[in-house]
């Protein structure tokens, strides 16, 4: 077991999520610019139990249920200095190759970080802890737009981060809510969940109901980085509505920038979070947002193999946990 430094604890983990990111690495060694230079452990959505803490840390916080924040800004440079922590030029995110070395992931069982990265977890089952990180995504996503209450709010790609949009945007009192994807079973779920629209967007013609007369959704929320979701939902928005771009793939992706004109679209991207990871670890404690129907499987480590091909599966899993 690894000894935590002073400000530090040491986190027993019980459960990590498999990203899409984690994905990339596996299958590809990295994407876009991003590639691995050396070995590393993947994972940065993770939970777990306090085992130990450094000198300056609370012993009362052993045994203590946590939301591992997988982001540690550096809180000198000019975009920390900012606000922008996200930004932070020297930012140390686990599982992650954009340093080198790179920063160690989540998926081993015992992982050492600053005791405000731990963030109390007071939830009745621990598992649904691990989807703080994806769940802090989607709330960064949704500060992008002025509210949602009321709005019509269409969602590409059904996957974790199109799911925890969806429970969002109920959550936020959208007046109605649309999802498109290509896999059957995701749109299902996103019936289940509460979509009041859900299109199979590999049929043509099947969303012109949203994008006729230049588009009837306010905000889009596009998690697909599929050039042709970008389409759909820049197709879809209304005159002078937003879209919000989350999904990311290769550098250069394609787009109808034309519509982005004529209806004077607001084209945003958003990036990881902020502050949205403890409002995150709250709304899943308090089940507000309930992330128990995403958690479709739970393996254990010396099961990698089968937890990575059944979280590239779509049509088996939603979000794949290791359990430790
Ligand atoms: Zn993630
Ligand atoms: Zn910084």
């Amino acid at each position: 077991m690894p000894h935590p430094g002073p400000g530090e604890v040491c986190v027993r983990v019980s459960y990590a999520g498999i990203c899409g990111s984690d994905l990339h690495y596996f299958l590809h060694g990295g994407f876009g610019k991003i590639r691995m230079q050396e070995p590393m452990v993947l994972g940065h959505e993770g939970c777990g139990i306090i085992q130990a803490v450094g000198s300056g840390v609370d012993s009362d916080r052993i045994g203590q249920w946590v939301a591992v924040n997988p982001s540690l800004s550096c809180r000198v440079c000019d975009e920390c200095r900012a606000g922008r922590v996200r930004f932070c030029t020297s930012m140390c995110f686990m599982g992650s190759a954009t340093r080198n070395p790179p920063v160690e992931g989540v998926f081993r069982q015992h992982v050492v970080c600053t005791a405000a990265q731990a963030l109390p977890y007071t939830g009745e089952t621990l598992e649904e802890a691990a989807l703080a990180e994806p769940l802090a995504v989607c709330l960064h996503a949704i500060s992008q737009v002025n509210g949602l209450n009321d709005k019509r709010v269409l969602i590409t790609g059904f996957g974790p981060i199109g799911a925890l949009c969806l429970l969002v945007a109920r959550h936020a009192g959208a007046a109605h809510i649309s999802v498109t994807d290509v896999s059957a079973s995701a749109l299902d779920l996103a019936r289940q969940l509460g979509a009041n629209a859900a299109y199979d967007s590999s049929v043509p013609g099947a969303l012109d109901a949203l994008t006729e007369e230049g588009g009837c959704v306010d905000v889009s929320l596009e998690c697909s980085a599929h050039p042709s979701a970008i389409a759909d939902a820049i197709t879809a928005t209304r005159p002078c509505g937003t879209v919000v771009q989350i999904g990311m793939l290769g550098l250069e992706t394609t787009a109808p920038l034309t519509h982005i004109v004529t209806k004077e679209l607001n084209f945003r991207g958003s990036f990881r979070f902020d502050v949205e990871f403890e409002e995150a670890v709250k709304l899943i404690a308090s089940r507000k947002i309930d992330v128990r129907p995403l958690i479709t499987q739970r393996l254990s480590l010396a099961e990698a193999d089968k937890a990575f091909s059944l979280a590239q599966d779509r049509n088996q899993s939603m979000k794949v946990l290791f359990k430790f």
